[in-house]
């Protein structure tokens, strides 16, 4: 499980996360919505100490995990961006036997059988030896994904990673992450996809300006908002 504890950050005077909680139970996929700004993207770069929280705790398996080396913590959280940032020059495989090579200290040959063997579970074995460059954007963002399931995260963050995509190429990665969700993983999902919020999410966690003013089911969420804010949100984007 993965727990946040009264998260602040703020950068200057712009105070940007004021207090968030957020809870992801083992095996549980957390989505979060909310408005442009309201602090999504912060809160996953607070979660993985990509900035280090100005008060709150992180909590690993119930264990806190500030006092760590923010690396240990890192290494266990794979993330997914809207840019997939793949090495151009580097084959898909070596792109996703990176880490594995250079942060669990694999040999060659390890690396790339674990390498190849992601590559499989995301249907692109047969790219392995591709450049990046050939690949459609969709395969581009599912050799990231890949690449950070190599590296066994007990938690995956996905940050928008489908909105660089052309629409045609959308569905495949959600039908991914859908799959990764339903085979377990712990997952925490920034995403605009209000269907895929829905379908997917065992808790819903709605944003805004910095606190979380709603979470809850899907059910609760979307179909049966308290607050104004929410019901605001709502009738804009479905
Ligand atoms: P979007 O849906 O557009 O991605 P978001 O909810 O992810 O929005 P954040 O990117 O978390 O929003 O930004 C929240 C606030 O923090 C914004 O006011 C933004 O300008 C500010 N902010 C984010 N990163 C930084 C940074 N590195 N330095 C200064 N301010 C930042
Ligand atoms: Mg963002």
């Amino acid at each position: 499980s993965l727990t946040g504890r009264n998260l602040h950050l703020s950068f200057g005077d712009n105070h940007v996360l004021r207090g968030v909680d957020i809870q992801v139970d083992a095996g549980t996929t957390t989505t979060v919505i909310g408005p442009s700004g309201s602090g999504k993207s912060t809160l996953l770069r607070v979660l993985n100490r990509l900035h280090e929280p100005q008060q709150g705790d992180i909590l690993l398996n119930g264990r806190s995990v500030l006092k760590d080396n923010p690396d240990e913590l890192r290494r266990r959280i794979g993330m997914v961006f809207q840019q997939f940032n793949l090495f151009p020059h580097k084959s898909v495989a070596d792109n996703v036997a990176l880490g594995p090579r250079k942060l669990l200290g694999l040999s060659r040959d390890e690396a790339r059988e674990i390498a190849v063997k992601q590559l499989d579970s995301v249907g692109l074995a047969a790219k392995a030896d591709a450049r990046p460059s050939t690949l459609s954007g969709g395969q581009q963002q599912r050799v990231a994904i890949a690449r950070a399931l190599a590296m066994k995260p007990q938690v995956m963050f996905f940050d928008e990673a489908t909105s660089a995509l052309d629409p045609e190429l959308v569905k495949g990665v959600l039908s991914l992450m859908t799959e990764l969700s339903q085979d377990g993983m712990t997952m925490v999902v920034v995403t605009h996809e209000m269907g895929y919020a829905r379908d997917v999410a065992d808790n819903v966690l709605f944003m805004d300006d910095g606190v979380v003013v709603e979470t809850g089911s899907p059910e609760q969420i979307f179909s049966d908002a308290k607050s104004d804010r929410l019901k605001s949100f709502l009738s804009q984007v479905l």
